[in-house]
């Protein structure tokens, strides 16, 4: 059998951020509104400050306003929180992201539950993850990560109807919102996590294979089925680098196709970001015109 092909997310992602950008001048000439993201970077963590860098980069690339706040390590819940307040009434808002983790003296789910749910563009709030469960998808904002593995499916051209999808891993960024988006394109979803059992036997049923365990290179050959597609979400910095949590060079030559890390999955949850962003724009500038015509 040939070599599985190689998932392109850097061009997939650059095809995306090319419709944002068309669809910010939509919404300018439209309202007369730029959209804007608010980006709230808590402390030094070097990791959360390359990450807001590259949102910010990304964001300014397609001509969304890009909003900084930079609070220190020592910041307050109640400033956070009236950062956040400020941030949901301000009507040049329209995505605030609050890189997490936030410092020890923080509770991120509390914090991120504080973010209006038609801002929160990383589709963490409980709301949000409400919308998402009961497949309201014209009203949820959908984490990004799990937004652009759909997409690099659809893209790869695997048959998700009826197929056999396992998610490995089951956190509230990752995995979780993921199998309720396979669900919704009719495949047969297994969750995997830390505690199953036969780990080796469960993934090897996979047609669809997401894997999001944040353990390098913890899916082997033997892990995975002839002609199976594999997105590999993980990003573990080790001493050979960056590497994901499938054995790349070990499964690529048994599936269909699969994503390198990096540039497979990395790029697609920026420019589903940025996604979120117009897409809430959109939703929030109908929903303001729609007040003014009936006040
Ligand atoms: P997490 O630590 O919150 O969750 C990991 C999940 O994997 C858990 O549900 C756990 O049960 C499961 N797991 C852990 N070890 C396992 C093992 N040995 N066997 C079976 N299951 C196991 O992590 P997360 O936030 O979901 O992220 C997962 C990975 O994806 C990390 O490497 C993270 O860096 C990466 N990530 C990448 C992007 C991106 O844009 N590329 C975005 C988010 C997360």
């Amino acid at each position: 059998m040939a070599e599985g092909v190689v998932i392109d997310g850097r061009a997939v992602a650059q095809g995306v951020r090319e419709r944002v950008r068309a669809e910010v001048a939509e919404i300018e000439a439209e309202h007369g509104v730029t959209p804007g993201l608010a980006t709230v970077l808590v402390g030094e963590d070097p990791a959360s400050a390359t990450y807001v860098r590259m949102k910010r980069k990304a964001s300014a690339e397609v001509g969304i306003a890009s909003h900084d706040h930079e609070p220190p390590a020592s910041v307050s819940r109640e400033e956070l929180a009236a950062l956040v307040a400020e941030l949901n009434e301000d009507e040049s808002v329209h995505g605030i992201l609050v890189q997490l983790p936030l410092p020890a003296h923080l509770d991120d789910a509390e914090l991120t539950a504080l973010i209006d749910p038609a801002k929160d563009v990383d589709g963490l709030h409980p709301v949000n993850a409400g919308l998402l469960a009961h497949g309201r998808f014209d009203e949820a904002l959908v984490p990004c990560t799990p937004r652009g593995v759909i997409e690099l499916l659809r893209f790869s051209g695997a048959e998700l109807r009826g197929a056999r999808a396992v998610v490995l891993g089951r956190s509230m960024l990752v995995g979780k919102p993921l199998a309720q988006l396979l669900l919704a394109e009719d495949a047969t979803v297994t969750q995997a996590h830390s505690k199953t059992r036969d780990l080796a036997g469960v993934l090897a049923e996979a047609d669809v294979l997401v894997a999001a365990a944040g353990v390098p290179r913890l899916v082997g050959a033997e892990m995975v089925k002839d002609g199976a597609t594999v997105i590999d979400v993980g990003t573990n910095r080790t001493d050979d680098g960056l590497v994901g949590d499938v054995d790349f060079d070990a499964v690529r030559p048994k599936v269909r196709a699969i994503t390198p890390v990096p540039g497979g999955v990395g790029p697609m949850t920026i420019a589903m970001l940025l996604q979120n962003t117009v897409e809430a724009a959109r939703r929030q500038l109908a929903a303001r015109r729609a007040a003014a015509t009936t006040s």
